[in-house]
């Protein structure tokens, strides 16, 4: 029997590195195992997120859009240059230096805090017991006090398109395009359909998004969404609602894809095609039969509020866990099942988690949409702000957009706020503070903003909820 720990954590993901660098600051004794290893077979930590997610995805999308900036609107404030070109071998090398630099960081942070970090797959096999089996094969069983499972999810894959080396591909492929396709096709205008449609579109792609639902962006209030797919659409996102992907065939390099929508089947051929149908949970292999830990009923690790799940010392979280799969929403959950496993008292507030999807101009949310506070009875009052009434917006060249804040009626307390606007995903820290704060739309609107800055907007969405934004006309009067 190999070493004891009073922690093991499956999964060096935004959730697994965060629960057991925190477990270890505890001063807990803490392992956590990964399984992931990169091109060169070295383990590398992170997960899905460092590797090929939130920060290779951002990266793709900066450049792209520093591209755009300098082709499409540098010359509109007065800075000429020669017509750029997309190194795109160049942006992927990029890329992977910023992977390298954030795994990296992980391992260096897992040293640093005396986490072990095991190499190799890990299984639960009873409640206080891990097996890893190394790259080579070869199993050792771990013992714990407290096991916590961050395995994540993988991407969906639906029977019309099985997936094939490099024209039909996940998010993973999409991020390793050598070349920019001529015709792009994405299922999906979910967060990454979205986020990666506008990468190779910017970078020069035809992109068609096929979404099979009818209504676009449904989490998001419908205002910004509206305002959304408008200023998608003029930067040439093509996005077909109500297109169901029924089929695909790939002949000679091309995908033809099917699909019906109002009129009828359809049919589209591009020249690669990325499946971006949602994620589910990883759970295969993690947990030995007979161990006990339940599945919910599409698949998720069954837990409480506290990421417990019904085998005592046993904890879940992250994207193999119920709610929003978000890296934040994991690392918060490591935090808090670190801080019960020190005998600490700590809970999560899963009312108040951002989201936020990074094209441009950036979409960014927290909390109750004005449709979902009608579905629920609650009266509300409302304040919106466009940017293009924000000076430092219009400074910025960046006057798109705008911010709506959501207020209870009755207490004035602020439930939701929903923007779309240039770095609307740094704009929502302030809703999100606001709202665990238990601030009123009167308690933003009394506070002093920085002049100029983009800020402003939501100081005057929250002056908006009362009818008293001043740099807005059709003032209520008091
Ligand atoms: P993961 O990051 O999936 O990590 C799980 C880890 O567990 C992996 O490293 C895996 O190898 C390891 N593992 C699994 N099973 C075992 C085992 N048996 N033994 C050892 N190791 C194991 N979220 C955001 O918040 N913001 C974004 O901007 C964003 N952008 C995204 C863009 C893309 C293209 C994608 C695909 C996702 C994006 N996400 C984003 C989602 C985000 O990546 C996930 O929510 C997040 O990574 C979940 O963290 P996790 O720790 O639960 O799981
Ligand atoms: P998300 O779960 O946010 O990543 O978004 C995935 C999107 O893919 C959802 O909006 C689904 O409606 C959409 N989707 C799933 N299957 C299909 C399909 N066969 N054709 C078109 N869109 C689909």
């Amino acid at each position: 029997m190999a070493d004891k720990f009073d922690v093991i954590v499956i999964g060096a993901g935004p959730g697994g590195y965060v629960a057991a660098i925190r477990a270890a600051q505890m001063g807990l004794k803490t392992a956590c195992v990964e399984k992931w290893v990169n091109k060169e077979g070295k383990t590398v930590h992170g997960g899905t997120c460092l590797n090929v997610g939130c920060i290779p995805s951002k990266a793709l999308l900066e450049t792209s859009h520093k591209f755009v900036e300098a082709r499409d609107h540098f010359a509109e404030v007065g800075i000429e240059v020669d017509e750029p070109k997309a190194n795109i071998a160049k942006m992927l090398e990029f890329k992977n230096s910023v992977i390298n630099k954030n795994v990296g960081g992980i391992s260096a942070l897992f040293k640093a805090n005396g986490v072990t970090s095991l190499e190799g797959k890990g299984k639960v096999t009873s409640s206080t017991e891990v097996e890893v089996t190394d790259h080579d094969g070869n199993a050792t069983t771990y013992t714990a006090d407290n096991i916590v499972i961050a395995a994540g999810s993988v991407p969906v894959e639906i029977p019309p398109t099985p997936l094939t080396d490099d024209l039909i591909v996940t998010s993973t492929g999409a991020l390793e395009f050598t070349e920019v396709p001529k015709r792009l096709g994405v299922i999906g205008a979910g967060v990454i359909g979205l986020e990666l449609g506008s990468v190779w579109k910017r970078l020069g792609a035809e992109v068609t998004v096929l979404e099979a639902m009818d209504s676009f962006l449904p989490m998001v209030d419908s205002a910004i969404a509206k305002e959304t797919q408008k200023l998608l659409k003029k930067q040439g996102l093509d996005i077909k609602l109500g297109a169901r992907v029924t089929g695909s065939e790939v002949k000679d390099s091309e995908v033809v894809v099917k699909y019906t929508d109002g009129d009828g089947e359809q049919e589209m051929t591009f020249d690669k095609l990325i499946v971006c149908v949602g994620r589910r949970p990883y759970t295969q292999g993690v947990i030995a039969d007979g161990v006990g830990v339940e599945l919910d009923e599409r698949g998720f690790i069954f837990v409480d509020d506290q990421c417990r799940t019904n085998v005592p010392n046993v904890y879940a979280i992250g994207d193999c866990v119920r709610g929003p799969m978000l890296a934040h929403k994991a690392s918060e959950e490591g935090v808090m099942v670190a801080d019960i496993i020190a005998g600490h008292k700590a809970e999560m507030n899963y009312d108040v988690i951002p989201s936020v999807i990074y094209t441009s101009p950036e979409v960014a949310w927290v909390g109750m949409t004005e449709q979902d506070a009608k579905t629920k009875g609650i009266e509300v009052k409302t304040g919106s702000f466009p940017f293009s009434a924000n000076g430092r917006a219009l400074a910025n060249n960046a006057p798109e957009g705008m911010a709506k804040i959501i207020a209870d009626a009755e207490t004035d307390r602020i439930l939701g706020m929903h923007i779309v606007s240039q770095h609307a995903g740094e704009l929502i820290a302030q809703g999100v503070i606001a709202m665990e704060f238990g601030s009123s739309a009167e308690d933003l609107a009394l506070t002093c903003y920085a002049h100029p800055s983009t800020s402003e907007a939501i100081h005057e969405a929250a002056l908006a909820v009362e009818g008293h934004a001043i740099h807005m006309a059709n003032r209520k009067k008091r």
